[in-house]
């Protein structure tokens, strides 16, 4: 058998000849060709007759034995007649834009899928920006290209990456438990941007819509889907109450400055955030403390704790009873922390009550969120938006990879 012949068998490229080979300083690269004589166009994948000139290129292939593997092939660039412009022409071993082949490729993306970015990068001897490239390309190739049909309860969040400076919104299927689409940014454009890629008619299907209560994200949904149910979650409800306790026991600490009271307030943080049941036996004691010497600090905690209570009622009426008293009360407690709260639950008190009566929420799709901010925090070091998206599509959407595997 010859030597190309043998370089043929084991490299398996389809539709690929091999013509000559070379032992380099790292491994070996490989002389090939497309077995077709005519050119394809790689812009509009037509035959192209007319050749323009020819650029020497090479691919990073999947190592062999142990050494890098490096195919070499002087690539004519064609001026196409469709086109009416010059182009290179189609490798059947790479997508047009890649210094990697296909099968590269592919392993690259599921070790992306399996392991730890030191052990990706190590393991192939690519920079870990470089394979954000690679799994952008692998996401459009082999990601389920309909993602975004048949959705009927859908989430919407949004996600800080690169220490917290910037933003991604994603969009999650509830029934499927996957990542169904994902933007740059956070704004109400953001959320439009996913309403016009999913259209109108399937955006007609769309039947409840979980957010938090952001405006920017309120709008878009009412605008991209008028039929839909909003549903605000009751964690990020019960998490503005914190918010307000908080405040107030701030706003106290001032006002008392100095005092032996104020020092004590300082330290009553966890004991008023935390639920009643979980307190150690001193933070039981500084609440019963605030309870004793700060009343409207005690009242603050009392609004926290009944509105979590509200949320466990099971009926739609009661529990819109109880959030219309619950209004009230906050209204007259002289907290202005709390008045506004009140003041936005009343606003959206429909969405609020569609979270009780179909119990979805973003932080309830069991463990996809939990698995996108480990991926946020994998891929920090990317360039752009553009590659930590394509690493959630990768991991968040069900996409199936295996190790490349051949046969002779
Ligand atoms: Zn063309």
């Amino acid at each position: 058998m010859r030597a190309t012949t043998l370089l043929r068998k084991l490299l398996a490229l389809k539709q690929t000849r091999v013509t000559g080979f070379e032992f380099t300083d790292f491994g070996i690269e490989v002389d090939i060709a497309p077995t077709t004589r005519v050119p394809y166009c790689s812009a509009c994948s037509l035959r192209a007759r007319h050749v323009y000139d020819h650029r020497p290129r090479t691919w990073r292939h999947l190592d062999c034995a142990g050494m890098e593997v490096t195919l070499r092939y002087r690539q004519r660039r064609v001026d196409c007649r469709h086109c009416l412009e010059v182009h290179a022409e189609l490798v059947p071993w790479a997508e047009s834009t890649s210094r990697f082949t296909r099968d590269f490729e592919d392993q690259a993306a599921y070790f992306a899928q399996v392991m730890d970015r030191t052990t990706v990068s190590k393991t192939l001897r690519v920079a870990w920006r470089t394979i954000g490239r690679i799994v952008e390309r692998v996401v459009a190739r082999l990601g389920p290209a309909d993602r975004l049909n048949g959705l009927e309860h859908i989430g919407i969040d949004e996600l800080s990456y690169r220490r917290h400076h910037e933003y991604i919104t994603t969009v999650v299927d509830h029934v499927g438990s996957r990542v169904v689409w994902a933007g740059a940014g956070k704004s109400a454009a953001t959320v439009d941007g996913f309403f016009k890629e999913l259209g109108p008619k399937r955006a007609e299907n769309l039947k409840t819509v979980t957010i938090d209560m952001s405006g920017a994200f309120i709008d878009a949904v009412e605008r991209g889907a008028p039929q839909a149910q909003i549903v605000f979650d009751r964690f990020h409800v019960q998490r503005m109450a914190q918010d307000a306790v908080d405040k107030v026991r701030r706003e106290q600490v001032q006002l008392l400055a100095g005092s032996d009271d104020a020092k004590a307030l300082k330290k009553t943080r966890w004991a008023l955030l935390k639920n009643p049941w979980n307190l150690t036996d001193v933070e039981g004691d500084k609440l019963a403390e605030v309870q004793r010497t700060n009343r409207p600090l005690y009242r603050a905690y009392l609004l926290k704790e009944t509105l979590a209570e509200i949320f466990n009622r099971r009926q739609v009426n009661v529990a819109r009873e109880k959030f219309i008293e619950w209004c009230g009360w906050a209204a007259r407690s002289r907290l202005a922390p709390f008045k506004k709260l009140a003041r936005t639950i009343r606003r959206h008190l429909e969405g609020i009550l569609a979270f009780i009566a179909t119990g979805l929420s973003n932080g309830k799709i069991e463990g996809l969120n939990g698995k996108i901010r480990t991926i946020t925090r994998r891929a920090y070091g990317f360039h752009s938006a553009r590659s930590l998206i394509s690493f959630i599509f990768l991991c968040c959407t069900g996409l199936v990879l295996h190790p490349v595997f051949k046969t002779p």
